[in-house]
Order: C-alpha cells, then structure tokens, then sequence
C-alpha cells in the first residue's frame, strides 16, 4: 500500500466508530481497555484520531480496532484494510493522485478543546495550584497563560501535571511530582515552537529572551514582558522570526553550557543586526525560576535595574497575593 492509500484508509475512523453506535460529535467511554471510564472521556478529532480526557491515550483508526476487537497492531492493520481498503479499490473515487506534498503534509492534532478542559481541571485542583506557588508563578499568569492540568497515562507509567499550553498544536506538560524521573512531556513536535511569541511584536520597549517557559513564566510573574526559546537549540530558529530592530533584549538564559552557547550566539547576532541588548546573569542561579524562587526581592530588584539602563521607565507590578 502507497502512503496515501494508507492515510485514506486512516481517514475512515468516523465511520467506524458510528458504526459501533458510537456519537461522534460528543464525548463517549474511553476505548482503552485498561481505562474504567465512569465518565464519557474520549473524544474523536477532526485528525482522524479519538483521544481520551481521563487517561491521556489516542488511537488512530488502527488502534480503535485493536481496542475494540481486541487484537494487536498488525491483525488489527489488516482489519481495517478488509474492512477500508478493498472497499475503496471496488468503487475508485475519481481523485486526483495527491502529489507528493500533500501526501507529506501531516495535519496536525488541535489541542483547544483539551487546553478547555485541562483548565477546568486546574481550577479545582489543589495539588497543582501549590505546585505553580512552590515555583512563584502567580494565580494571575497562571489564567493570563492558560494554564491546565492532567495526568496523563503512558501505558504502565502516569503522571500528574501542570500544562502550558504553546499553541494550538503543543504544550509542555511539568511532572507536578518530584519522585518521578520523567519531569516533563511535550508531544512530539513540540519541542521546536518557542512560548509567548506575541512578547516579541507587542508594543513593549524591551523583551526579555530565556529558555524554559517556567523561566518566561517568572518574569511575566514579576511584570516583565518575556518569551521562552524552550530549547537552547532554538536560536537559529529565533534569528529567522522578523525581529523588531527597536526593541531592547535581555538574555537571561541558563547558566549552563548550553544556555552560555545560545548567548553567545545571540549576542553576536543582536550585533551584526544593530539592535541594543543586555545580558542578565539570573542573580548567579541556575535560572531565572530558580532566582524568584530563592530570592524574588533580589531577582526584582536587579532586572529592573539593567532594563532601566537602557532608559526604559517600568511600572513596579503591585504585589498580587496568591
Ligand atoms: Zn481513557
């Protein structure tokens, strides 16, 4: 089977799934056979995929087979190919042949309706709120950002989390637990967008450039107009966004190897591209999290003071109690 015959069978899950008298336009009991849904959690996307609200699984057309009818991956392949395919080479729809790229165009999953209910679940979730007050984010950025919760289930391992919503496409997941080793998640492709992008072309004067979102998250805390790169890897990317030339940088990325090669890098290009910048060491912590966390006065006081160099007048932010 050629690619695209692959994904048109894909693209048949709708079907299937009515076919099992199952309403596909409202949330239903979750296929996963290892799942006990008291709830109806699953839902099916318009990316030809169902995904569950409870224990985070998704299955494409495949593996709703699988789950339905109990088989593994490969019988269940050759299922919806008894079932799809040779319907679809009895009566040839008169499509043109797609070309190659838009057989190679991968639609992407739309996280909106997850991110709506992730924040529901933050609001009545005590563990989390004292998760993002043990990292100084406040109630106020945790709403202004969208911030959820979930606890998402791979299988034989789970776990609870914070959820920073990228785009509509990605988020970062924080493991709200300290005993686990796995301490975040992002689904794939997600590692490559960087946060709060709209810092860069708002009207603020100054930008203030760091590497996780927690990081951006603890200047936004503290009033200060910021984006995240979330990968030190990210610079060249960074570089090819129109960047307004009259806006101030700060980079306060990590002070690690990697985080002192991205600034490197981002100074030499501020450079050869005429636009001011300045350097912000994180008050000699690890980062900028880790500086509000230890010493919030100190991390106030001294980043105030180096954007304040570059005559930019701020407005102190009035304390908001969490
Ligand atoms: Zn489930």
């Amino acid at each position: 089977m050629e690619q695209h015959e692959i994904d048109d069978m894909m693209s048949n899950l709708q079907d299937y799934l009515e076919r099992q008298n199952i309403n596909t336009s409202r949330f239903f009991r979750c296929l996963n056979p290892h799942h006990i849904d008291s709830n109806a959690s699953m839902k099916y996307f318009d990316d030809c995929r169902v995904y569950c609200f409870g224990c985070g699984c998704s299955y494409d057309l495949v593996g709703v087979i699988g789950a339905v009818e109990g088989l593994d991956r490969r019988e269940a392949f050759k299922k919806a190919k008894e079932y799809y395919y040779s319907n679809f080479h009895k009566t040839p729809k008169l499509t043109e042949k797609p070309t190659k790229e838009v057989s190679h165009i991968k639609e992407q999953k739309n996280y909106e309706k997850a991110y709506y209910i992730w924040q529901q679940n933050y609001k009545n979730n005590y563990e989390a709120k004292k998760y993002l007050k043990q990292r100084g984010i406040s109630e106020n950025i945790a709403k202004r950002f969208g911030i959820g919760f979930n606890e998402f289930n791979f299988g034989d391992f789970s776990f609870k989390s914070v959820v920073i919503p990228i785009s509509e496409h990605c988020f970062s997941a924080r493991n709200i637990s300290n005993q686990d080793e796995l301490r975040y998640y992002k689904p794939r492709g997600s590692r490559v967008e960087m946060f709060n992008m709209e810092a860069l072309t708002n009207n603020k004067p100054y930008c203030v450039i760091t590497e996780g979102e927690f990081d951006c998250l603890s200047f936004e805390t503290i009033g200060l107009n910021s984006m995240a790169l979330s990968s030190a890897n990210n610079v060249s990317k960074f570089t090819k966004e129109s960047i307004p030339k009259d806006k101030v940088f700060i980079l306060a990325l990590d002070n690690d190897e990697a985080g002192n090669i991205a600034k490197e890098s981002l100074a030499k290009f501020f450079d050869s591209e005429n636009i001011k910048y300045g350097v912000f060491d994180n008050c000699g912590f690890k980062d900028a999290n880790k500086a509000l966390v230890e010493d919030k006065k100190q991390f106030e006081n001294s980043i105030y003071k180096l954007i304040e160099q570059f005559d930019i007048k701020l407005k102190k932010l009035n304390e908001v109690e969490m």
